[in-house]
């Protein structure tokens, strides 16, 4: 009897995956907040914004009763909640939901909260503020909104910081978006110090902890594979950095994905090792996902590189711990 063909054995493939990645205490918290305010006040409970950007978050909240708006005047009069998201807003916001006297629940993220304040603080001192940041992240629109039009001098790269004509250019001070690449704001920030030697610079780093933390194991793993893949939406802006950071590192085949359906396995055909990540907005099960997905393909090994513990904790927006309390 002909014996039956022995199915093609799978090529080994080592997957380093790297720790921290995921989720970060603001997108944890913006998320619960969302799933809070549903369990306490019941549907629907709108969301200004994407709550985080990434769709697959956005769509299980939606299948919950969360309804999203782009801005307020989507939303009707109603007595539900109104969610304002992790990446923070300008305060015309919270000021026009006041006048409607909608139900405002801030989800803004502590750690982009306290850029606002810093910026607050350099204006009350009489300091121009340059805000070196993304034209049009949400979150560099929500910091710019936070004081008068002209108070904020937004900055993206070196060139615009050798074009900078500061109203005062003798008092001046700087803050960042959360988000950044930590090498490529370190040459911005040295750059505005040439030009402004005296300028005000934060007492602690505006990049927040999970954004370095996240850069830094890419930065150890993408030099050892392959190819790299980072989780996270085109619209994220820390997962698009991870994905800078891991080309720039030496990986030559990096990209950024959503679901494993979106991998263009023409790509990833020759390789024998792998880089994986996630942004700071992609849940944890579509990286497990990304790694059946090659488990299908490929004989695959997984190690874990570790570059941080992360302990960081940020309680539910007040309105809904109160509620919690009670
Ligand atoms: Fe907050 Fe950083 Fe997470 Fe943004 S990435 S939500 S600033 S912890």
């Amino acid at each position: 009897m002909p014996l039956a063909p022995t199915p093609a054995a799978k090529p080994p493939l080592t997957v380093l995956i790297c720790a921290p990645r995921g989720f970060c205490a603001g997108v944890v918290r913006a998320i619960d907040a969302v799933e809070k305010a549903l369990t306490v006040y019941g549907p629907p409970v709108y969301v200004r914004h994407e709550i985080v950007h990434n769709k697959y978050v956005v769509e299980s909240l939606k299948r919950k009763g969360a309804v999203f708006v782009d801005e307020l005047d989507e939303v009707p009069d109603t007595t539900a909640p109104v969610i304002f998201s992790a990446h923070g807003v300008p305060k015309a916001v919270p000021n026009e939901a006041e006048r409607r006297r909608l139900f405002g629940i801030d989800a803004t993220c502590p750690l982009v909260t306290k850029v606002h304040r810093e910026a607050e603080v350099h204006h009350k001192r009489g300091r121009h503020i340059v805000l070196i940041g993304h034209a049009g992240h949400p979150e560099v629109v929500g910091t710019m909104g936070q004081l008068p039009s002209g108070a904020i001098s937004l900055v993206e790269t070196i060139a615009d910081v050798e074009r900078l004509v500061p109203p005062p250019a003798d008092n001046l001070a700087y803050v960042t978006q959360t988000t950044l690449s930590v090498d490529d704001t370190e040459a911005i920030v040295a750059a505005l110090k040439r030009r402004f030697p005296a300028i005000a610079s934060p007492h602690k780093e505006d990049i927040c902890y999970a954004t370095t933390n996240r850069q830094e194991a890419v930065k150890r793993v993408a030099p050892q594979v392959d190819a790299m893949i980072v989780v996270g939406s085109p619209n994220s802006s820390n997962s698009q950095r991870l994905k800078e950071v891991a080309e720039r590192a030496g990986c030559h085949i990096a990209r950024l994905v959503l679901r494993a359906e979106e991998i263009d396995w023409t790509v990833f055909s020759g390789i024998r090792s792998l880089g994986l990540t996630a942004g700071a907005s992609a849940p944890e099960i579509l990286v497990e996902e990304i790694i059946d997905a090659f488990a299908e393909r490929f004989e695959v090994t997984v190690e874990t590189v570790s570059t941080a513990d992360e302990s960081v904790f940020f309680p539910l927006p007040r309105a809904l711990r109160e509620e919690a309390a009670e």
